[in-house]
C-alpha cells in the first residue's frame, strides 16, 4: 500500500513537471502593467502591496471585478479617482480577444479567444432545453497531449497550458457575451451558472492552472459557483484524480468509451498507461462520490466499434458499486474522422441495459454541431513554435 501510495506521488510529480514545460508566458502587458485577473486573494493583495497600497484593497478590487465583472477601474465607485487612475496606470483588468464568435441553430454558441501571445482555443456555451440557464464549457489546453482517435483536438499537438487568467477569462469574457453581471438592482445573473471543463485539452495534465481558476470561481465574494456546479472531465489521469477530489471537490466526468482494455488503449492511447481497473479503482475511491453526486462516465457511441449490447453489459458489470451516471455520446464527426455515429436504435438497446442495470443513461444530445462545437470537435489552428520548443522549462 505504502509503496503504492509512493507511486503516486512520483507520478504526481512527474505529471506536475511536465506540465510545466509547457506553461504559459507571464500575464505582463507590454506596457509593463500588470493583469490581475487570475491571482489568488494572496497574489492580488501582494501585488497591491508591492505597489504600495494597502492589502484591504484586494477584497474591495476581488468583489469589482468578480461579483461586479468590471474591467474598467473607473467604475469602482467605491475607490476614490485619483486611486483608480494609479490602479490603472499599474494594472489592467483583462478579457481574451474574442478572435470570432458564432451562434449556432440551437442557441449554441461558441467563441475563439485569442490570448496575448496570439495562441487561440475556444469556448462554447450550452444553454438548457427546460431551463433559463446553461453551461459554459471551458478549454483547459491549446491542443492536447494525448490522441484520442474519435476526437478532433486530439489531433493538434499541445501547444501550450492555459494560466488560470485564461481560463477564468473564458468564463468572465462568455458572461460578458450575455451581459450576465449582477444589475444595478442586484439581480444575480443565473444564465451562466455551470461550467463544464470539457473543451479542448487535459484538464488533470495542467492542474495547477486549473486548479487556482477554480478557486476563484468558486469563492464566495466573487463568481461564487457551487462546485456542485463545476464538472472536470478526464480522459482516465489516474494519479491527479485523487488530488482532484481531495482539493477542489469538483463533480468528475470520467471518459470512459471502452470497457476492455484492448479496445480503450485503441481508443483511449492514455489506458496503456493507466488501465482500466486502476481507473475504475481511482472512481471507486474518489471522495464525495455519492447518489447525490454521482460520477459522470461518458461514453461515445461508434458505431460497430463499442455499441453492442455485450459492451453494455461489461460496462454494469465493471462500474458496479459506484454512484455514478453513464452519459452516451453519439459520435460528433469533424472533418476526417474516421468514425460514424451509432444508429439510434443500437443507442436505444444500449441505454435499455444500462438504465435496467440502475444507472441513469442520458443520451446526450449533439448541440451545436452546424458550428463545429458539440464535443470533440474542437480545434484551433494555433501550433507551437519554435521559440517555445527552446524555451526553459516554468
Ligand atoms: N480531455 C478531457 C475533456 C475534453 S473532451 C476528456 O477527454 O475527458 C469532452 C468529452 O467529449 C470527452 O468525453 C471526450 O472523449 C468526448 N469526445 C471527444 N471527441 C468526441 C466526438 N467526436 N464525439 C463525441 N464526443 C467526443
Ligand atoms: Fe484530449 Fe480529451 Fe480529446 Fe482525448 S478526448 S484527445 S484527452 S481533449
Amino acid at each position: 500500500m505504502e509503496a503504492a501510495a509512493a507511486f503516486s506521488e512520483a507520478e504526481r510529480t512527474r505529471i506536475l513537471a511536465k506540465a510545466a514545460l509547457f506553461a504559459p508566458p507571464p500575464a505582463r502587458l507590454e506596457d509593463g502593467r500588470q493583469d490581475l485577473v487570475g491571482l489568488s486573494r494572496e497574489q492580488l493583495a501582494e501585488a497591491l502591496t508591492a505597489s504600495g497600497e494597502k492589502p484591504f484593497r484586494a477584497k474591495q478590487l476581488w468583489h469589482w471585478i468578480y461579483h461586479q465583472g468590471a474591467t474598467d477601474f473607473a467604475r469602482m465607485s467605491s475607490i476614490a479617482r485619483p486611486l483608480q487612475r494609479v490602479l490603472a496606470e499599474r494594472f489592467v483588468i483583462g478579457r481574451p480577444e474574442v478572435a470570432t464568435v458564432q451562434t449556432g441553430a440551437d442557441g449554441t454558441r461558441k467563441w475563439l479567444f485569442r490570448f496575448r501571445d496570439r495562441q487561440e482555443a475556444e469556448t462554447v456555451y450550452i444553454p438548457d432545453r427546460q431551463e433559463d440557464r446553461g453551461a459554459v464549457c471551458i478549454s483547459s489546453q491549446v491542443g492536447c497531449t494525448l490522441s484520442c482517435r474519435f476526437c478532433h483536438t486530439g489531433t493538434q499537438p499541445l501547444v501550450r497550458n492555459l494560466g488560470p487568467a485564461e481560463i477564468v477569462g473564458q468564463f468572465v469574457a462568455a458572461r460578458d457575451s450575455y451581459g450576465e453581471w449582477p444589475s444595478p438592482k442586484g439581480e444575480t445573473p443565473r444564465l451562466l451558472s455551470t461550467i463544464v471543463l470539457m473543451g479542448m485539452g487535459e484538464p488533470l495534465y495542467n492542474y495547477e492552472n486549473v486548479a487556482q481558476a477554480m478557486r476563484i470561481v468558486t469563492d464566495g465574494e466573487g463568481i461564487g459557483l457551487s462546485r456542485r456546479r463545476i464538472t472536470l472531465s478526464t480522459s482516465g489521469v489516474v494519479p491527479m484524480m485523487d488530488r482532484c477530489g481531495a482539493e477542489l471537490g469538483v463533480n468528475l466526468a470520467v471518459s470512459l468509451h471502452a470497457v476492455r482494455d484492448e479496445l480503450r488503449d485503441h481508443l483511449v492511447p492514455l489506458n496503456r498507461k493507466y488501465p482500466l481497473a486502476e481507473l475504475i479503482a481511482a472512481c471507486r475511491r474518489y471522495p464525495g462520490a455519492s447518489n447525490a453526486r454521482r460520477i459522470t462516465f461518458e461514453y461515445v457511441m461508434l458505431d460497430g466499434v463499442n455499441d453492442s449490447p455485450a459492451d453494455a453489459r461489461e460496462l454494469v458489470r465493471l462500474i458496479a458499486g459506484i454512484p455514478a451516471k453513464v452519459n452516451l455520446i453519439p459520435f460528433n464527426p469533424w472533418p476526417g474522422s474516421a468514425f460514424v455515429t451509432s444508429r439510434p436504435q443500437a443507442i436505444r438497446r444500449f441505454a435499455d441495459i444500462v438504465m435496467e442495470a440502475g444507472y441513469a443513461s442520458p443520451v446526450r444530445s449533439p448541440r451545436g454541431r452546424d458550428i463545429l462545437a458539440a464535443c470533440g470537435q474542437l480545434r484551433t489552428e494555433s501550433r507551437r513554435t519554435r521559440a517555445m520548443e527552446g524555451s526553459p522549462p516554468g
